[in-house]
């Protein structure tokens, strides 16, 4: 049987483990640094290339390459690599590829922390980041040069759960690409979607990201980040990954390999959830705006029917009342936490101008159509009308 042909709720529980594997159901942990050599022959195999010889766990682990194998499945790619974070795995991938003067595009609604290190890392480096108009990406024509390296982006984005159009970006690059005689790598952010509700290398993406600490990993118990490309980028990005040291621990690659078995089961009932507390929130006299792509109210919701499979589980709302209304809110939930990061089994809420985009400017605040009174709600999969009552309880209180 063809592990590829086997559907995602299948592929996250068996990866490529089939019938005649045979060995533990569950995942060993290989929780050790360093591998003992049948003799110093492995050691020269090793200096010669030979990959298959374990030597040290910065570079290769047994646990960490079984999930690195079953996400690369799960994601529709080659290959893999495994992170410590969604950091270290972003941060590692861009400065695989972007070099001192050259440059990144990208679109300016990003995770907080992306565009900090665009900001406030990436030009020590000599690397400077172009913004395009995501409303307008015929933009992408002037900004993409012969400089540029990597298009970068994200869809939904954070927190405004904008669309952003992959195939329009791809189609931008392919013809820049032509145009410099030069190869230039799409990446996206796959975190808000995940792998369940959007397949960007179907789209015509490189290199596809996601903070595993969020909707991969599903407990609110882990940090990690993966890239999934093909095997030449996968080992190139290793390479650099072996230099930055941000490689993933046995211990959270097994808690990460036992999550992904419910991947699909969770994900499936957040988008349920997520749909029906926007449809209710929708109607509340004290919300002026919900955002879902689901909604047929949102501006790009025949976009996210064409590109995604499912519309996730991030629902964000604009309390009217401003900062001080979004703070009372959350602090009177009682099912609901109200803590940052997302794609937990726990529905979570979370502040954005306190927390993903604090310390912005008004100006980047506007760049990134955040404002005071939103509150981003990571749904989760408690009971909806448990869900329903929380929020109407808490939204009394202004
Ligand atoms: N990308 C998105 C969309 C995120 O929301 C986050 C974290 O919140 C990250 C990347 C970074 O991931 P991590 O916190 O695992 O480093």
């Amino acid at each position: 049987m063809n592990p590829k042909k086997l559907t995602l709720a299948t592929k996250a529980i068996h990866g490529k483990k089939l019938y005649p594997y045979k060995g533990p159901v569950s995942l060993p942990i290989y929780q050790t640094s360093t591998y003992r050599f049948d003799s110093s022959d492995d050691a020269v195999r090793y200096a010669n290339g030979d990959t298959s010889v374990y030597v040290y766990s910065r570079y290769h682990n047994p646990t960490v390459h079984d999930v690195e194998e079953k996400i690369a499945l799960m994601e529709e790619g080659e290959s893999a690599a495994l992170f410590a974070s969604g950091m270290a795995a972003i941060s590692t991938a861009v400065m695989t590829f972007v070099h001192a003067g050259e440059e990144i595009v990208s679109t300016p609604a990003l995770y907080g922390g992306t565009y900090r290190f665009f900001r406030d890392t990436l030009p020590d480096s000599a690397i400077r980041v172009h913004y395009a108009d995501p409303e307008n990406l015929s933009s992408l024509d002037k900004i993409i040069t012969k400089k540029t390296r990597l298009v970068y982006f994200e869809t939904p984005t954070n927190p405004t759960l904008n669309i952003v159009d992959i195939k329009q970006i791809v189609a931008f690059v392919k013809k820049a690409e032509k145009k410099f005689h030069t190869r230039i790598l799409t990446m996206i952010d796959n975190t808000f979607a995940s792998c369940l509700n959007q397949k960007p290398f179907d789209a015509g993406v490189d290199i596809v990201m996601e903070s595993a600490t969020k909707y991969l990993g599903g407990h609110s118990d882990i940090l990690a980040g993966v890239i999934v490309s093909t095997q030449s980028v996968i080992g190139k990005i290793k390479t650099t990954a072996k230099y930055f040291g941000g490689c993933a621990d046995p211990f959270m690659a097994y808690l990460l390999f036992r999550s992904l078995k419910t991947f699909e089961l969770r994900v499936s009932r957040q988008n349920d959830n997520a749909l029906q507390l926007a449809q209710r929130l929708e109607k509340h006299p004290k919300i002026s705006r919900v955002i879902y792509p689901g909604l047929e109210s949102h501006p790009h919701h025949s976009l996210a029917k064409k590109q995604m499979t499912g519309f996730g589980g991030m629902v964000t709302i604009e309390v009217r009342g401003g900062v001080k209304a979004a703070v009372k809110v959350c602090d009177s939930l009682n099912v609901a936490v109200n803590a940052m990061s997302l794609g937990g089994v726990e529905t979570l809420v979370s502040i954005p101008v306190y927390s993903s985009h604090v310390n912005m400017s008004e100006k980047e605040l506007r760049q990134h159509s955040v404002t005071p009174g939103m509150i981003r709600i990571s749904v989760g999969v408690e009971g909806i009308d448990d869900l329903i009552s929380d929020f109407e309880q808490a939204l009394k209180k202004i």
